[in-house]
């Protein structure tokens, strides 16, 4: 082999020193002599003074006499203390190392590190996929080879997540230039489909610019203070909008019918919780069937449907696709209101499968589901529940319904045991009511089954 190809990474000249006073200090003295020396450790940490008062013209430092004069560590004759401080990018390269060993005032980090570190799950903005991560990566593999950590890359995963996007209305002026309106300054004007044409703004009805979907900035007045958010609706309800509205590494367009509609979902989760304290708890009987009792068809399929949504819930967590978890909440939901809620073994079914309901829920809406959980007699706190697992013998269908055709023509559908072979099915589907009705006495010339979809029946 004459050579191969090699991928080399290089990190550009990192200037770290800033002209302003915030900051990590840099611990070097100045001497005419000398020249720059190290502070010693035993005058380490350098304290920068914190009742400094920037007046816009140049680094505080400067006119801190108590700050800027020492002696130098050398030879003892005055000198300079450096003024320059640290760029912030060297303290975000590595603060969750500190995180990791509070209470250390001895050394940058312990062993501790090494149990809570690499970092599990980064999440950020787009924002910070070159720069920061870079110099993480970088300051780890120098705390490495120092030996203050054994591992050689800072985050195990990266999530990078979407950003929040809001209408944007605008009017130009020759005096003003552009005026920004708050989307709550303007009435919308739209099309038969509903799509936004234009806009007039309250305060004087005359037309606004509609400029489409932009990012949330203050400058365009089009972001959304969440406080008032929370205000009106509960944290929980901005947390499941988010959720639902995008996957989290999408942007994500802000709309006020999509948190109207999670203020709802979230309204019937509390409501059906206090249905089921009051109407359907009182039924479960003292001995308990579920465990070994079959099932009338309705409940198990109530339960299979809650099984099923929970496994592919569990799925998408792994893969981080949140929206389509809230939507698995959302399918639950719809099956536990529908339910038959009229016997004890229902009532022990509906436990069950509300108390799955509320764990998957949680992560999205830790505060609605914790107060359910523990009011509703699950347990004390959601948290230290344990995580649901679908079950298989709930998953199992006893019966499958197959969509009956007769000539190619959907007439019906025939329910048949999830076992038969191909001959039981042909029999059960020629037999049933559906078909008998539709093929006029004439005898069966061909039957096609497709496993699990339908049975087509040719005269
Ligand atoms: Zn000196």
């Amino acid at each position: 082999m004459l050579g191969e190809k090699k991928v080399q990474w290089r990190l550009r000249d990192w200037g770290i020193s800033r002209q302003r006073y915030w900051g990590c200090p840099i611990p070097i003295i100045h001497c005419d002599d000398c020249g720059s020396v190290p502070v010693p450790d035993d005058q380490l940490p350098v304290v920068l003074p914190d009742d400094c008062v920037p007046d816009g013209a140049g680094n505080p430092l400067h006119k801190r006499p108590d700050f800027l004069h020492c002696a130098c560590p050398k030879c003892g004759k005055p000198a300079r203390r450096e003024t320059d401080t640290m760029d912030t990018f060297v303290d975000s390269s590595w603060y969750y190392a500190r995180f990791a060993t509070p209470g250390n005032d001895k050394t940058m980090v312990d062993e501790r590190v090494n149990y809570w570190l690499p970092v599990d799950q980064y999440i950020g903005g787009i924002e910070h996929a070159i720069l920061h991560l870079l110099y993480s990566r970088f300051w780890t593999k120098v705390m490495g080879d120092l030996g203050l950590v054994t591992y050689r890359e800072p985050f195990k995963r990266l999530l990078t997540q979407g950003m929040v996007l809001n209408h944007l209305f605008s009017r130009r002026s020759d005096k003003t230039g552009i005026e920004w309106f708050a989307p709550e300054e303007v009435n919308l004007l739209k099309d038969e489909a509903g799509r936004v044409t234009g806009a007039t703004a309250v305060s004087d009805g005359q037309p606004v610019e509609y400029g489409g979907f932009g990012t949330m900035s203050k400058s365009k007045r089009n972001g959304v203070d969440p406080n008032a958010m929370i205000e009106q609706y509960g944290a929980d309800t901005s947390r499941f909008f988010m959720m639902f509205t995008a996957p989290p590494e999408q942007t994500l367009e802000w709309s006020d019918a999509g948190v109207e509609g999670s203020y709802r979902f979230l309204k019937r989760v509390w409501t059906f919780g206090h249905v089921f304290a009051s109407q359907i708890k009182p039924l479960i009987p003292a001995a308990r069937k579920l465990g070994s009792a079959k099932l009338p068809d309705e409940l198990a399929c109530l339960r299979r449907e809650i099984h099923l949504n929970l496994k592919q819930a569990n799925y998408d967590l792994g893969k981080q696709q949140f929206n389509t978890v809230a939507s698995s909440c959302m399918k639950m939901l719809n099956a536990l209101e529908k339910a038959p809620r009229d016997s004890g073994i229902a009532a022990e079914v509906i436990e069950e499968c509300f108390g799955i309901l509320l764990r998957v829920l949680s992560p999205i809406t830790p505060h609605i589901t914790h107060t359910l959980w523990a009011e509703l007699g699950y347990g004390a706190d959601i948290l230290s529940a344990a995580w649901p697992e679908p079950l298989e013998a709930a998953l199992v269908q006893d019966e499958i319904e197959l969509v009956l055709q007769v000539l190619g023509k959907t007439r019906g559908s025939v329910k048949v045991p999830a076992n038969a072979d191909k001959g039981a099915i042909e029999a059960l589907a020629v037999a049933s009511e559906v078909a008998q009705k539709f093929m006029e006495g004439k005898p069966a010339k061909k039957i096609i089954v497709v496993p699990g979809r339908l049975v087509n029946i040719v005269v």
